[in-house]
């Protein structure tokens, strides 16, 4: 059964696109089928694949989007990309900001990704959701649409206060939209191994959620090898298969898999 994943934090600069990136090529590197689905007005994700001008793409997110708003049919397999390192992907780009204002009037304007993503659900193992950092209605329709919640923390701050309101969010599209909705865990990234900001994080959200929150064992490394595949196109993997990123993200995925609800 496909495993829907929203990355969300809405705090910018955190790691959601390297983490759905890496995550999405992690989990297709062990032969899972994967769709990233990239719900950022900011093309980011789009450009870390390799779109060089997302914003002139004719075809993205928005145009799936519009089409079930108006109750169209979807061709099979329109918009996706697919990429050299085995998965497929569905960009987005600045126009994702206007379909956000205009789904103020549509009817059902939280299903609208959820109503998509179901029928195409039965071709992928995993699909993972980059959300934008807002927690606007664009980052409604991918909890509504999400069995699962993976939210990056930077470890170098103290991230508490936002993270109350982002699992708040998330307590009430579990309660009102989609029962389904859990919370997989807490991902630190960015992690300076010289010093002690993601225990000392760690153990505040402990003492705050106690077990209720999950944190993920393993963490992601600082380092400017990881910055650095932005530019290029192609993941970790590729850029630097030997360095803490590369393994940070190895182990994320294997945590991944072994998630059981
Ligand atoms: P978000 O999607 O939450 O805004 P990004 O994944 O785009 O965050 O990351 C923000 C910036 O930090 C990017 O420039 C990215 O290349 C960089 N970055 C991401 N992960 C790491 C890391 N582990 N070490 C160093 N820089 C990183
Ligand atoms: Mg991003």
């Amino acid at each position: 059964m496909c495993k829907v994943i929203a990355i969300a934090n809405q705090k910018g600069g955190v790691g959601k696109t390297t983490t759905c990136v890496n995550l999405g090529i992690g989990l297709a590197r062990e032969g899972k089928r994967v769709l990233l689905i990239e719900a950022d007005a900011q093309g980011s994700m789009a450009a870390s694949l390799g779109i060089q001008e997302p914003d002139e793409l004719e075809v993205t997110l928005v145009t799936i989007m519009e089409k079930v708003i108006n109750d169209e049919n979807v061709v099979p397999n329109e918009g996706i990309i697919w990429h050299d390192e085995g998965i497929a992907f569905i960009p987005a780009n600045i126009e994702l900001a206007g379909l956000e204002t205009a789904l103020v009037n549509v009817m059902s304007r939280e299903m609208i990704l959820k109503q998509y993503l179901d029928t195409v659900k039965a071709q992928y193992d995993y699909i993972l959701i980059d959300c934008m950092p807002s927690l606007g209605m664009i980052t409604i329709n991918a909890l509504v649409a999400s069995d699962y919640v993976l939210i990056p923390v930077e470890a170098a701050y103290l991230p508490v206060k936002g993270l109350q309101q982002l699992i708040k969010t998330i307590g009430r599209v579990h309660r009102k939209l989609n029962p389904q909705l859990s919370i997989m865990g807490i991902l630190f990234t960015k992690v300076d191994r010289r010093t002690n900001f993601a225990r000392d994080i760690a153990e505040q959200i402990r003492q705050v959620y106690g077990t209720r929150v999950h944190i993920f064992k393993n963490c992601i490394p600082l380092s400017v090898r990881a910055a650095e595949t932005t530019a290029e196109g192609k993941s970790i993997y590729l850029h630097d298969p030997k360095g803490v990123v590369a393994k940070g993200y190895v182990c994320l995925t294997e945590e991944v898999l072994a998630h059981e609800e």
